[in-house]
């Protein structure tokens, strides 16, 4: 149906010769002693085999094109933005954050449905963690692009500049749209060239993320029956974004469901937004339930179910009416990592048919919010299955459309939605505060600027020619993506036709 066409049956492997766990403790103690200062490294007190110690590289003449002064103060780390010098060697991997150990870390990662039981941070560095000051929540802090690690394959561990402004407008925009994601803290350009399809500008971004692990990062220990560390892995899973789930009877089944909560309601968002993530592999997948590496993805102008961008997704097996199947899918090659532990597989078959209910809950409760629907209405999965035939049928801009939808509650011309609209708007009526106050709700659920790929293609264009004004101005429209800003309107139009964008590319 209208919430994504593929099945939710995705039966768990059974456990075979797995052993059941031993109860493990649960490491509150050490949690609050590594997790006090202000700018540490908990994953660097795990085993050896999580990660690789690492040092960066030097950047032959970088340049500062981005500091993202909002979240280093949200941070604490206002301090560093006194001296940009340093700012500019710190942020493009020429110098080590004081304080900081440089990691790379180990995962594995079924990439379109084929498991690669060695993948790993093959160009990025975790330079350090950072704590919150407002409530002590850690993030950590990670280099894009900083060169090569024992990881890298046959990769040269760089970036090219047109990724890393793209992660950049996609990671700020997402935050500012209100969804669980990953930021960008600085942009550096390298003054390297890299190879990609032709020479590029090098650049760096600085991540910032709950954490980077991923349902790979499990995956990399089941895969070699490393319990001793897949228990570690969990314990600090659990220390660190769930631990609420420490005092439960069954602590890595509650683990388990929230992390299936967290990833219903990330695709809940991803669906309500029309974004498509284009590499839904359980390696991109993270368990803080943030969106997590920005490759080529995109926000759909025109509304398809099966619209897919990504130039390396051949069969659609990520297309945007697939997402939340495949979220469930790779949720399921996390269970079949915990049932390792906790053999008990029904109570994981039972929490993953979990995943469908709770996400159709919350997309149907941000769809009726987006259609000025109170949210109890009966018939809101009928009219919201409805307008997304509409907006099909008709091959209607995704984004805009709402915004018109708002006007016509003050429109006295004739539909302008077809069947859809005489149905919404009856429903509309019935409803306390009729149309008054669904005009009043509906725009700050829908909103007026999204980072639309042709003007995330004109930014990076301006910026291989070493102009960045486009990205900068982008950037401050996505900033408040709920208005209209002044001169900044033309970010809100939909492409024209010679300007849309039909691929998108990773360029690594
Ligand atoms: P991604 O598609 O960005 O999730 O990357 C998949 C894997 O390929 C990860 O292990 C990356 O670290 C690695 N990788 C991607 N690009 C490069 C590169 N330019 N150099 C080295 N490793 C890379
Ligand atoms: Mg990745």
């Amino acid at each position: 149906g209208a919430y994504g066409s593929s099945g939710f049956q995705y039966r768990l492997a059974t456990t075979g010769d797995y052993q059941p766990s031993l109860r493990f403790p649960w490491l509150a103690a050490e949690a609050c002693k590594t997790f006090s200062m202000k700018l540490s490294n908990s994953y660097a007190e795990l085993p050896g085999d999580f990660y690789t110690r690492i040092e960066t590289e030097r950047a032959p003449n970088p340049v500062l094109i981005a500091w993202n002064e909002d979240l280093a103060a949200e941070l604490g780390l206002q301090a560093l933005g006194g001296d940009r010098d340093q700012l500019t060697r710190i942020f493009s991997g020429s110098e080590p954050l004081p304080g900081g150990q440089t990691l790379a870390l180990a995962y594995a990662g079924h990439q379109f449905g084929h498991f690669v039981p060695q993948l790993g941070d093959g160009r990025a560095a975790l330079i350090a963690e950072v704590m919150r000051p407002q409530d002590g929540k850690r993030f950590d802090i990670q280099l894009k692009g900083s060169g090569q690690t024992p990881y890298s394959r046959r990769g040269d561990g760089k970036s090219s500049l047109g990724p890393v402004i793209r992660e950049y407008l996609l990671s700020e925009a997402m935050h500012r749209l209100g969804v669980p994601t990953t930021r960008a803290l600085a942009a550096v350009v390298t003054g390297e060239t890299v190879y990609r399809d032709s020479e590029e500008p090098g650049a760096v971004l600085t991540r910032v993320a709950a954490s980077h692990i991923r349902v790979g990062t499990f995956q990399y220990f089941a895969a070699r029956k490393n319990l001793d560390a897949l228990r570690r892995l969990a314990d600090y899973t659990i220390a660190r974004h769930y631990p609420q789930v420490a005092n439960e009877e069954q602590p890595l089944q509650a683990l388990f469901g929230a992390i299936v909560e967290a990833q219903a309601r990330l695709i809940a968002h991803w669906m309500a937004l029309g974004f498509i993530h284009g590499v839904m592999n359980t390696d991109n997948t993270a368990i803080s339930g943030e969106t997590l590496d920005y490759g080529p993805c995109a926000f759909m102008d025109e509304f398809h179910l099966d619209k897919v961008f990504s130039s390396i997704d051949q069969y659609g097996r990520y297309a945007y009416g697939q997402q939340a199947g495949m979220a469930q899918w790779n949720l399921a090659r996390l269970a079949e990592c915990l049932l390792l532990l906790d053999d008990d597989q029904t109570a994981y078959e039972e929490i993953l048919a979990s995943f469908q209910p709770c996400y159709v809950r919350l997309y149907l409760s941000l769809m009726s919010r987006k259609l000025g629907l109170d949210e109890t209405g009966e018939d809101n999965g009928t009219l919201v299955a409805a307008w997304l035939q509409h907006l099909q049928d008709h091959g209607l801009d995704y984004s805009q459309s709402f915004v018109r939808l708002e006007e016509r509650l003050q429109a006295d011309t004739p539909v302008e939605f077809g069947e859809f609209e005489t149905l919404w708007l009856k429903q509309i009526k019935q409803q306390a505060g009729g149309q008054l106050k669904a005009a009043e709700n509906m725009p700050s659920s829908n909103p007026r600027i999204i980072p639309r790929n042709h003007q995330v293609a004109r930014a990076i264009e301006a910026a291989f020619e070493g102009d960045y004004s486009v990205f900068r101005e982008m950037h401050q429209a996505l900033s408040e993506p709920f208005t209209q800003q002044p001169g900044l309107e033309s970010y809100a139009e939909p492409p024209l036709p010679h300007e849309r964008v039909r691929l998108t590319f990773c360029g690594t």
